[in-house]
């Protein structure tokens, strides 16, 4: 996602548990799990040999949601844990650590950031006491440096600052490609180029094959453009070409076949692309276009009124000098 947004969405099941949030607002919340009435429908699924995913609520952040919305999980390996994705915020994160815990006497030694957007990064402080290896993209700490203080008091503001914890850093950045070996499985990292957001860092598991994109591959979700809308299409054609089956992407299912995920990514994509151009060539301006571009796409994708009209506003300004 782009920075959060703080109210909820109207979108069909969302609204059911913000009912039941409120229902159970007035409750002592020490009696409540950490994150909320929402947390009962949490859990963690085996995707693969010792690969734990939860899927993210197909939301926006809320106080009862804690931000969850993102998939994040851990990989059991030999020598040690590494954390997928962190979560949403420190409560989401600290919910992570205890099914960590709940599964395995293992070290936590490592915690992957994926990129800079508040869902992904914010659930990192639950770890600091584990003393992992935080990786991220060579560009995550400047985006960090930019932005996690805005995103910072902006989940505060939801949140509450006890549940939204610190901005933390890489401390072992991937220019170019990575490799951890977990003793009987390697992970190896990407960076990509400017794509979903200009920090993007996708990660493949030799035990089971699985390519983790983050939010290189949204599904069901409709994606979000916070890097180059050219760049994405571009790393979506190098995710192929990197050969995995299956994938566990940022948002939607915990994994899915890459190849009919990746199309229907390419499609809202490439709509997005030529509807602006069109627009563009035709003198439209970017309010107008905002309302018109992509609009085949709307029944595909959830929450598309809230991120379209944001994506063809960062397409046009990529688009417009080309
Ligand atoms: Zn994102």
């Amino acid at each position: 996602m782009t920075a959060p947004a703080v109210h909820p969405r109207a979108f069909p099941g969302i609204r059911t548990l913000s009912r039941r949030g409120a229902l159970f607002g007035g409750l002592c919340l020490c009696c409540l799990p950490t994150l909320g009435r929402a947390a009962e429908s949490f859990t963690m699924e085996e995707v693969g040999p010792g690969i734990f995913v939860r899927k993210g609520l197909i939301a926006d952040a809320t106080p009862e949601n804690a931000d969850a919305i993102a998939n994040i999980g851990f990989i059991v390996g030999q020598k040690g844990v590494l954390v997928t994705e962190s979560g949403g915020s420190l409560a989401d994160g600290q919910w992570l650590r205890a099914e960590i815990v709940k599964r395995t006497t293992k070290p936590i030694t490592h915690v992957v950031l994926t990129h800079v957007h508040p869902d992904h990064v914010f659930g990192a402080g639950a770890f600091v006491q584990d003393k992992p290896v935080f990786i991220g993209h060579a560009k995550l700490t400047e985006a960090l440096s930019a932005r996690g203080e805005f995103y910072r008091k902006r989940l505060i503001d939801l949140l509450g600052e006890d549940r939204t914890g610190p901005v933390v850093y890489p401390t072992l950045s991937v220019a170019d490609t990575a490799e951890v070996d977990l003793g009987d499985r390697r992970l190896t990292f990407t960076a990509h180029g400017p794509a979903h957001t200009t920090s993007d860092l996708s990660m493949i598991d030799s035990g089971s094959g699985l390519l983790f994109p983050a939010d290189l591959l949204f599904v069901t979700r409709i994606p979000s453009l916070d890097g180059s809308l050219k760049g994405w299409l571009k790393e979506a054609e190098r995710l192929k070409a990197m050969g995995p089956s299956r994938a566990v992407p940022g948002h939607g299912p915990v994994s899915v076949d890459l190849a009919p995920a990746l199309a229907d990514l390419t499609g809202y994509l490439t709509a997005l692309r030529d509807g602006t151009r069109a627009a563009i060539a035709k003198d439209v301006s970017i309010e107008k276009a905002v309302d018109i571009v992509a609009r085949d796409q709307r029944d595909k994708w959830a929450l598309f009124d809230t991120y379209n009209g944001r994506n063809v506003t960062v397409a046009y300004q990529e688009l417009e000098w080309e």
